[in-house]
């Protein structure tokens, strides 16, 4: 199968509202200027100098979202272009993203991401973690950054019912946070949640955006 008929084929399962964003991480620009010939404009990147190198070749018309942990120190490289970062998991970035965006004259559309795999890992916010965030004076203040919903990832598991049970619980969080900080905010709407392997179950869960890599570009080699 070419990119553009892998495009094709998620395209035609996705509900018009819903968003299929093209996770090109380790892809070079002439990859990806075939899924961009086929009329692919959403791209995903982990690492923020490989999103500007990539920015700086490819056209401009292209929204660059940051799918990735970033760290305090490389926001200034995507500050200028970034479209959406989908992994804000500390007032600490936060701030920085909006001291970046403030210097670029921009308001920088944020995720917060949340722990729902049964997998360790370090990143992503429990629901208090994100309480104490989103209640922080200093938040308020943040005027260049705005938080338009929620990203997740599953456990990398075949026991489908896990990864509903987990997509499940992060549409939860989305809809409590919706009602008790964001009210009033109809731009917080998103749910970033679904991949490759479990895309299908994140859309019947409410995701509005899914984050496709290898079943577009096929396998990465990480050389
Ligand atoms: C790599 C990555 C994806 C895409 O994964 P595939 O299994 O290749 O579709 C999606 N989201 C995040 C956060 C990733 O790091």
């Amino acid at each position: 199968m070419s990119i553009s008929e892998n495009l094709r084929y998620y395209k035609d399962q996705l509900p018009v509202e819903v968003r299929l964003i093209a996770v090109s991480k380790t892809k070079p620009v002439a990859t990806i200027m075939e899924a961009y010939h086929a009329g692919q404009r959403v791209f995903g990147e982990n690492k923020a100098q490989d999103m500007a190198d990539k920015y700086g070749q490819l056209p401009s018309d292209i929204q660059w979202h940051f799918i990735g942990h970033l760290q305090t120190n490389k926001v200034k490289l995507i500050a200028p272009f970034v479209k959406l970062i989908h992994a804000v998991d500390s007032l600490r970035l936060l701030k920085e993203i909006n001291k970046q965006a403030h210097i670029n004259n921009r308001v920088i559309d944020c995720l917060l991401q949340f722990h729902i795999a049964e997998e360790d890992t370090k990143f992503g916010l429990n629901m208090e973690e994100a309480t104490d965030i989103l209640s922080d004076k200093e938040f308020k203040n943040l005027t260049n950054v705005s938080i338009t919903g929620v990203m997740g990832m599953a456990t990398l598991t075949e026991d489908e019912h896990q990864i509903s049970r987990e997509f499940e619980q992060l549409h939860q969080i989305f809809a409590q946070l919706k009602n008790t900080f964001f009210m009033e905010q109809p731009s917080f709407c998103e749910l970033s949640m679904g991949m490759s392997d479990d895309y299908k179950i994140a859309l019947e869960k409410g995701s509005t955006m899914i984050r496709i890599g290898t079943g577009i570009f096929g396998a990465r080699n990480y050389s």
